[in-house]
């Protein structure tokens, strides 16, 4: 069947193919709570019998296999259609862990008629299939276990208790350690940028002067876990109640924060990459292109780069929004951007909306005479471009260059009397201000 060709095969071959790929198919008679075994092989073979109680396989697989009696949860009883009214296909992935090897078999169960029979297909994955799984559900572990270790710590006496220890170190830490050489010791585990914050918030000094009685103070970074990782951590240090200014005492803990801290910058990532965006062009807003130059005139003092940037006005768009109507107008400042955006990526070069139909592009790397010849050929690139609907319109641009005595706005006067120049030329033009 293998050598068929993919004309030839049919549905009866695919399904033969599956019934003789997964592992086991299985019917279930829910209301008698049995189960016969139609194929069972690989892993099951000698695990499932020909006939049985379908409720002790499900526990069976969950509790005897599975080697954690905590994964019962609401999912394991929809394997059991006579624990619930259980209606529709149903397919979960469980570990199944023999011999220290852990399995990913996948089960599936799908109803076969009203009188509550079913199929349920045991399968196991190929390891390449299950690897995501594997990380996923480890990341799962190390949630569950956020606290990676705490520690009595007395500031007076200058001592450590170890109180658990998980992930970042399985040293035996339960010795009583100096707390002023635990400091030396761990500091050796944290990202180099974070050590400096890391010595100040722990100093005793720091501490005594800033932990009042009762209160929580934690601060965030990243340290090195057992894999030699760096992992977002938080460090929380939380005193004793005491009357007694000379009683320094306080829990410490570290928290593994690093799902946590790796979406918040992913959101935060997310939520920068929004507030920069023109809505209607998906290209830098006004703002986030005016920090662009400001950042690129920057880059030319700090570090003599070449420094270009061009203004572009289309022309007697006005009419485009008069004759054919606004929305119109929108789908061509689309196109406009798109073309623009597409012609700019050949260059270290940043385009955004300046606003209405006013574009600006900052080019790195890019002398005065290279930015002029660039503007010619786009402004060539968007005369030839036909734009839906209305055809084809024109553009003028301004073109400057950044000198070592710019600020933002002597450049973007310049620019902009470019840009004026090339207006009053006739438009679809370019011209340059130095
Ligand atoms: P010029 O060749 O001198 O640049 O003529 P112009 O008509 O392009 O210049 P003007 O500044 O007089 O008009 C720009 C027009 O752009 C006015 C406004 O209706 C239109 N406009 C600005 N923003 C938008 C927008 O977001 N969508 C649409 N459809 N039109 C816009
Ligand atoms: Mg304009
Ligand atoms: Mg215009």
């Amino acid at each position: 069947m293998n050598n068929k060709s993919y004309e030839q095969f049919t549905f009866e071959d695919v399904m033969s193919y599956i019934g003789d790929t997964v592992d086991a198919v299985i019917v279930i008679d829910g209301d008698a709570d049995k189960y016969r075994a139609l194929a069972k092989r690989g892993l099951f073979a000698d695990y499932i019998n020909d006939e049985g109680s379908y409720k002790n396989l499900i526990k069976r697989l969950w509790f005897h296999l599975n080697n954690s009696e905590e994964t019962v949860i609401e999912d394991y009883q929809v394997f059991i259609p006579t624990f619930g009214k259980f209606v529709g296909k149903y397919s979960k992935r469980i570990n199944i862990i023999r011999d220290d090897i852990t399995h990913v078999v996948q089960m599936t169960i799908y109803p076969l008629n009203k009188d509550n029979l079913y199929i349920f297909i045991l399968d196991e994955l190929d390891s390449s299939q299950y690897v995501d799984e594997t990380l996923t559900n480890k990341k799962v572990h190390t949630i569950q276990n956020t606290y990676l270790f705490s520690m009595y710590v007395d500031i007076v006496r200058d001592t450590t208790n170890s109180i658990s220890i998980t992930e970042i170190s399985d040293d035996v830490m339960n010795q009583q350690l100096k707390y002023s050489e635990w400091r030396m010791m761990i500091v050796n585990m944290i990202w180099p940028d974070d050590q400096p914050v890391f010595l100040e918030r722990t100093d005793p000094e720091y501490l005594k002067k800033n932990l009042a009685p009762g209160r929580t103070a934690s601060f965030d970074c990243l340290m090195m876990n057992l894999e030699g990782k760096y992992i977002w951590v938080k460090l929380i240090f939380s005193r004793a109640e005491t009357s007694n200014e000379d009683d320094f005492r306080f829990v410490f803990m570290v928290q593994d924060i690093h799902e946590n801290a790796q979406e918040l910058m992913s959101t935060l990532k997310k939520y920068e990459e929004l507030a920069s965006k023109d809505p209607l062009t998906s290209l830098f807003n006004h703002g986030r292109i005016e920090t662009e130059m400001c950042n690129a005139i920057e880059n030319r003092k700090k570090n003599n780069q070449e420094i270009s940037m061009m203004i572009l006005d289309i022309d007697f768009f006005k009419r485009v929004n008069d004759e054919f109507g606004h929305s119109v107008g929108d789908v061509t400042l689309v196109h406009f951007a798109d073309t623009v955006s597409a012609f700019v990526k050949d260059y270290t070069a940043v385009a955004g909306r300046w606003g209405g139909e006013e574009f600006v592009v900052v080019f790195y790397g890019t002398d005065h005479d290279e930015s002029i010849r660039i503007a010619e050929a786009l402004k060539e690139k968007i005369s030839e471009e036909t734009f839906s609907k209305i055809g084809h319109i024109t553009c003028s641009i301004g073109v400057t260059s950044v000198t070592d005595s710019d600020d933002f706005n002597s450049t973007f006067d310049r620019m902009d009397k470019a840009l004026y120049a090339a207006k009053s030329a006739g438009r679809n033009c370019v011209r340059s201000v130095l």
